[in-house]
């Protein structure tokens, strides 16, 4: 009667954590390009890490740009520039802190 070799099953395990580590930073790179994240991970599960990470890296890069902008609370003015208080609401003495709004657009 064969036993279970325990640390093959360990091997295993270890194996697979590394095999979905690769694949999840595979699917990182791929959150920047063209592909996506979802369909570079499911390459690299089927079709090994190797070929995700080749998939990933010529699929071209998103056009990703970050514009931040600082609003307004009290008058729902934008800036673009910083300031420490809305100039606008300066003007009569109200001295408004501005919220900075971060946004991604492809
Ligand atoms: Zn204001």
């Amino acid at each position: 009667m064969n036993y279970i070799d325990y640390t093959d099953i360990e091997f295993l395990l270890i194996a697979g954590a590394i095999y979905l580590f690769i694949a999840a930073t595979v699917a990182k790179i791929g959150t920047y390009r063209a592909c996506g994240g979802i369909k570079a991970f499911i390459i690299s599960i089927i079709l090994t890490p190797v070929i995700g990470i080749i998939y990933a890296l010529i699929s071209p890069q998103k056009h990703l740009i970050k514009t931040v902008h600082y609003r307004c609370p009290n008058c729902g003015l934008e800036y673009v520039s910083k300031h420490k208080y809305c100039p606008s609401c300066a003007k009569e003495e109200k001295y408004c802190r501005l919220v900075k709004v971060s946004m991604k657009t492809y």
